[in-house]
């Protein structure tokens, strides 16, 4: 069987980029068009859902089912394009000069073309180390919707030894990201005429005060954090994205919300972070609240977390990719990828795929037509080595 070729995976990208995945949506047209393309050669698919049933996440395993293998892992989902201003239409991928237009070229169904243009070759082949395939939805809201596939993995298959996680790094190791986890604080006051302060209890006030509180400990994790841990900023950083409370100057404000959290490198340790800034509301806040009106209080509840990929150089991801590429960096992000999620459940990961994260999330977000043809090459040599190497 002749091998795949850079075209065959630009010919799957478009195929791909027409489905509107956006994460709001369902990806189910995507999924079921993947398990039905793989089907006609002989590949099946496993699907894990959720709950509403309207998403789905695909595992397909070529090659032996007795061992691990190595797994290439993407999601399907995109990022919306709403009140994004677009040169082309974002879900029919587009050539312009050396670079191919649509949303989610780079981020990154860049990555699962390259995969499901070589199933085929794959499949023709003896393999000694088993390719899976583990395509995802809900990466772009908080990496949820592989945790399904994760456990199904865990639980039904013979553990992985290596991920390769594509998002779009330009075809270079990362080895490490940071994590994320994020919370929506609530406070509710009591309101009053704002001549009479001692009388209400200022929700704007007791948000600031925690405000400050996660500032001064953000301050507190940059001074104590190592400055070439590879991280670009070296350290946790906060994000503090979101606030609204009052209705209008001369009225004690009865209730603040706001949105925040921190992004943290894989050495902090987030839960003892997250328990730190409990008891500050607890010790700080919530006693004068209470002390004007028992109904008054705090609430504090998360929304994403995400876990940091802990860089590891010896793992058996980074030596395949180091031993296939000759490369010999392994760099560091500061967003969240399913990496994580992955070696929590035991699987060592690397971040590695075509495209470059400056074009993700963008209008007239782009691939580079010579990525995916690095992004094949690539490929083909991980499929001549599955044949005959094992780690
Ligand atoms: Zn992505």
């Amino acid at each position: 069987m002749t091998k795949p070729t850079g075209q065959d995976c630009i010919t799957m990208l478009e195929r791909l980029i027409a489905f509107d995945t956006t994460s709001a949506k369902s990806n189910l047209e995507l999924i079921n068009d993947v398990a039905d393309f793989l089907k006609t050669l002989g590949i099946e698919s496993r699907l894990t859902f959720n709950e509403e049933k309207n998403k789905a996440n695909l595992w397909a395993t070529i090659g032996p089912k007795d061992r691990g293998g190595i797994v290439l892992s993407g999601h399907t989902d995109v990022v919306p394009v709403a009140g994004q201003e677009w040169s082309s239409d974002p879900f029919k991928m587009q050539l312009r000069g050396d670079k191919l237009f649509g949303r989610g070229t780079a981020d990154m169904k860049g990555f699962i073309a390259c995969a499901l243009a070589h199933a085929a070759a794959i499949k023709s082949r003896n393999l000694k180390t088993p390719i899976h395939f583990a395509f995802s939805y809900d990466e772009e809201v908080g990496c949820t919707g592989v945790r399904e596939l994760i456990a199904d993995m865990a639980d039904n298959l013979p553990l992985p030894v290596a991920v390769i996680v594509g998002e779009p790094t330009s075809m270079q190791i990362i080895g490490g990201n940071k994590g994320g986890r994020s919370f929506v604080t609530e406070i509710h006051g009591v309101d009053g005429h704002s001549s009479r302060p001692e009388l209400g209890a200022n929700a704007i006030l007791a948000a600031a005060r925690i405000i400050r509180f996660l500032e001064d400990q953000q301050n507190r994790l940059r001074d104590e954090s190592d400055p070439n841990n590879g991280f670009v900023p070296p350290h946790t950083t906060l994000d503090l994205g979101t606030i609204s409370g009052g209705t209008a100057h001369n009225i004690i404000p009865a209730l603040c919300s706001f949105g925040w959290g921190f992004r943290m490198i894989p050495t902090d340790d987030i839960d003892a972070l997250e328990a730190e800034v409990r008891q500050f509301i607890d010790d700080e806040i919530v006693p004068p609240l209470k002390a004007i009106s028992p109904k008054a209080g705090v609430t504090t509840s998360m929304r994403i977390n995400v876990p940091p990929l802990l860089p590891d150089r010896n793992s058996p991801a980074e030596n395949l990719i180091r031993h296939l590429t000759g490369l010999n960096q392994s760099g560091r992000v500061s967003y969240g990828t399913e990496a994580g999620r992955f070696q929590k459940a035991g699987v060592p990961g690397v971040i590695f795929g075509p495209g470059s994260i400056e074009q993700a999330h963008l209008p007239n977000e782009f691939i580079e037509v010579s990525q995916m043809h690095e992004c094949n090459d690539f490929i083909a040599k991980l499929v001549d080595w599955a044949e005959q190497g094992e780690i």
